[in-house]
């Protein structure tokens, strides 16, 4: 049994600063998965919730702002519950604009509020948070009447 001597400074990978390709069609890895399930914060309720359950608006490279329902785009997020309450809250005290460090365009604040009129017709499955024992509403369309 020879006590086999590791060579001194084997250069560790280094941290972070990993030169990725931009392409976007990487996707044929498999990503190595830690157990611990990533949390993050609902700009709107200040809620720590899993990954899953919040629902991801992300800052385009372009400057954009848009939902981001992969959870895998390029650029800097920010999450929301999918619960058009936390949509509303963040619609009306300008959460995402603080949260993503932009201006929400006009067009990109209508994408994002059908996404919440969306989340208010489908009743949300995940949010273990608050049991709505009463799924009874039908939201059928509400005419919202948008002043602006
Ligand atoms: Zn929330």
């Amino acid at each position: 049994m020879a006590a086999s001597d590791v060579p001194g400074g084997a250069p560790k990978s280094p941290p972070g600063q990993a030169a990725r390709g931009n392409s976007g069609r990487n996707r044929g890895r498999a990503t190595p998965r830690p157990k611990r399930i990533p949390e993050r914060t609902c700009v709107a309720c200040r809620q720590v919730a899993g990954k899953r359950t919040l629902v991801r608006v992300v800052r385009t490279v372009a400057g954009g702002v848009e939902v981001d329902l992969t959870g895998r785009k390029n650029g800097r997020g920010a999450y929301l519950h999918a619960d058009p309450a936390c949509w509303d809250v963040a619609l009306r005290r300008g959460s995402l604009n603080a949260a993503l460090k932009v201006t929400v365009g006009e067009a990109d604040l209508a994408a994002i509020r059908a996404y919440r009129n969306e989340l208010a017709g489908t009743a949300p499955a995940t949010v273990a948070e608050l049991p709505r024992t009463d799924s009874n509403d039908h939201a059928e369309d509400a005419p919202t009447a948008t002043i602006e």
